[in-house]
């Protein structure tokens, strides 16, 4: 398999993606005003302590001084965390803590917002993909959320071999079912980077940012480690000269990969990527035999319908629904990952008689999703025919990423008709003249639901005007949707 990253960058959003064999296979993305400054480290200096509040202004390179509580201070940078603890959740004056002029370590925790300056704390940690290092600490520790023992004790295992005088490691959630090889990637990665950090933290007398969370490109790279790739591509000469220096010195297994693109075409028209994310945006998606998939994303599932294209034969009707859902177990595997599509989706396979075709169906489902970085879960058919399987969330979904509800129908995915709307309508005059003096009544809606108004709903709107003996207006409202109406009485 040969399999490619391509970098776009613009100064507004960077988009990753993975190209195998010539195919899109997952895209990431990242806009420059969604990036905020937790999780940066930052050397600032200690501008003012306020011991009525137990709290200190600390002057980190920012507009504004951040924040920092003595609740928020290890009582020794090179104590480990538990040091902290055993304090009773007795937190010592701010002033034996840290004093005016002073040089810190901190780490922003929460954003600066309006007039408020960052929040700081000095217990710094460093998140990678599978971990969270913890400078200092002399423990190791495993998410709460896996549950399975075994997996537990290997992963236990493996982070209390590393921890060391630099530190200890929290492994996260994703790491669940990650081969051993992956995680030793990420613990060499992070001690790598914290060597960096406190390379850097050395010589410094002034204010100013030595760790900054890494952006999508760098985090991209470092994910790929230990993966099959064979090129990387990037269309702006400084994140390339950026990821050639980030590469040599935190994951140089990548830096020969590393290739700058000054191509005339728009990077993402290599493979044909940008037309491929807009189609990963569609309910259809069509199958090369004719059939295709219906894919709907709803808040608690995803589900897949497959169905067969043309009208086939009755003779060899079981051969062709068997190699249809046989192919769409490919464009399945290939659509979650390109949509990320996490959590629980129900597979609508063509029915299938025969249980070998069954089986067959799942194994090969199985043999797709076997590519696939994200963790997946495939159950088999349950009792009405479906197959039901998960997908570990990682991201958001493609789709959320890029779109918003739709406006009309607020996600609904339908509209009241037009008929429904002018009987509404008819209705609120009804309502309306009841209960109010009114001499004469207009109805402001949109062009569809007026045009019906006058023509085929006109004897309705006549025989009301007759009945309340009033005269009814109908104003068309450019800008209404559908299922937008007003009544106004004169
Ligand atoms: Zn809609």
């Amino acid at each position: 398999m040969s399999a490619e990253l391509l970098i776009n960058v613009t100064p507004s959003e960077t988009r990753v993606a993975l190209v195998e064999n010539g195919v899109l296979q997952e895209v990431h993305m990242e806009r420059q005003g969604s990036l905020g400054l937790v999780g940066n480290v930052y050397i600032g200096k200690v501008s003012r302590v306020l011991p009525g509040m137990q709290a200190a202004f600390i002057d980190i390179g920012l507009e504004k001084a951040a924040f920092l509580h003595a609740s928020d201070i290890l009582v020794d940078e090179d104590a480990p965390p538990e040091v902290t603890l055993e304090r009773n959740g007795s937190v010592p004056d701010i002033r034996e803590l840290i004093r005016d002029g002073q040089f810190i370590m901190v780490q922003v925790v929460k954003d600066p917002i309006g007039t408020k300056g960052a929040r700081l704390t000095t217990d710094v940690t460093i998140p990678s993909r599978y971990l969270v290092f913890m400078p200092g600490a002399s423990h190791s520790g495993v998410s709460q959320r896996i549950e399975d023992e075994d997996e537990r004790a290997r992963l236990k295992a493996m982070v209390s071999n590393e921890c060391d005088e630099f530190g200890g490691f929290i492994v996260r959630t994703a790491a669940e079912g990650v081969r051993d090889e992956d995680i030793m990637h990420d613990i060499k990665f992070l001690k790598k980077l914290w060597t960096k950090i406190l390379k850097k933290k050395k010589g410094v007398r002034k204010s100013c940012v030595i760790y900054e969370d890494l952006t999508l490109a760098f985090r991209v790279i470092r994910d790929f480690v230990g993966s099959e790739l064979e090129r990387i591509r990037i269309d702006s000469k400084l994140t390339f000269h950026e990821l050639v220096a980030f590469t040599e010195e935190c994951v140089p297994e990548l830096s020969n990969f590393l290739e700058y693109y000054p191509g005339e075409r728009p990077i993402f028209d290599l493979f044909d990527v940008e037309n491929e994310i807009q189609r990963a945006l569609q309910r259809k998606v069509p199958l090369k035999s004719g059939g295709y998939l219906i894919i709907d994303q709803t808040e608690a599932l995803t589900t897949i319908d497959i169905n067969t294209g043309a009208f086939v034969g009755h003779r060899n009707l079981e051969e062709t629904i068997f190699n249809t859902n046989i192919e769409a177990t490919q464009a399945i595997a290939r659509q979650l990952r390109l949509r990320n599509l996490g959590g629980i989706i129900i597979i609508d396979f063509i029915d299938m008689r025969s249980e070998e075709h069954k089986h067959r169906v799942t194994h090969s489902l199985e043999i797709a999703l076997a590519k696939d970085r994200t963790k997946t879960n495939v159950h088999g058919f349950s009792a009405l025919g479906l197959v039901e399987m998960t997908r570990k969330r990682t991201r958001e979904s493609l789709e959320h990423v890029l779109c918003s509800e739709c406006p009309s129908c607020q996600g609904r995915g339908a509209l009241k008709t037009v008929e429904t709307v002018c009987f509404e309508i008819l209705r609120e005059i009804v309502r309306v003249n009841r209960a109010y003096e009114a001499t004469q009544f207009v109805v402001y809606t949109s062009p569809a639901v007026s045009e019906s108004l006058i023509n085929d709903e006109y004897h309705n709107l006549a025989e009301l005007e007759v009945f309340i003996s009033k005269q009814i207006k109908v104003q068309t409202e450019m800008l209404y949707n559908q299922e937008q109406f007003d009544v106004v009485m004169m």
